[in-house]
């Protein structure tokens, strides 16, 4: 049995997939059209920009980015903190969550602080794109290209779990 879920949404003509949400989770925000990186095809990319966003999809907006802002919060401060354990020789904690420990309060909250102006970023984004008159339809980007819009949730996830390798090979 998974216990995570990527749903990938892909190019209907060529097939490259251009985004990507865990356990179907989106917050619905970017831009609602795109051509294809690989055949140049205009594709709908599911997605909508702030202004057309109706009340119930912006409540959503908020609701789901509040869980990335926990989440995210919560895997970096229990990361920082193994990572300060396995530096000072100790045994890894074995409690998940610790919100006394000062590393994984700090981290958490920077983490989570992070979230939040990443989200706030890309409202404003939308709307300085919804503003341009004609609305300019661009490439959507390949997956290692910055978007702050497409597959962000395994870039933001991919980020602490790489440092806690690096720092785990250091450590050896
Ligand atoms: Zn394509």
């Amino acid at each position: 049995m998974a216990f995570y879920r990527i749903t990938f949404r892909k190019c209907p003509g060529c097939g490259f997939a251009f985004d990507s949400s865990l356990f179907g989770l989106s917050s619905r925000l970017g831009p609602a059209a795109g051509s294809c990186p690989r055949c140049a095809k205009v594709v709908a990319t599911g997605r909508r920009e702030w202004s057309d966003l109706a009340f119930a999809d912006r409540l959503s907006f908020g609701a789901v980015s509040t869980f990335y802002a926990v989440v995210f919060g919560w895997i970096c401060g229990w990361f920082a903190r193994n990572i300060v354990a396995m530096h000072a020789g100790e045994r890894a904690p074995t409690d998940t969550f610790s919100a006394s420990d000062p590393t994984f309060r700090i981290v958490a909250v920077v983490a989570a602080l992070l979230v939040v102006m990443t989200q706030v970023w890309r409202v404003l984004r939308s709307n300085h794109r919804a503003a341009e008159l004609p609305r300019v339809v661009r490439a959507l980007p390949y997956f290692y290209e910055a978007s702050l819009d497409f597959g962000l949730q395994m870039k933001f996830l991919l980020v602490p779990v790489l440092v806690y390798f690096v720092a785990d090979v250091l450590e050896r």
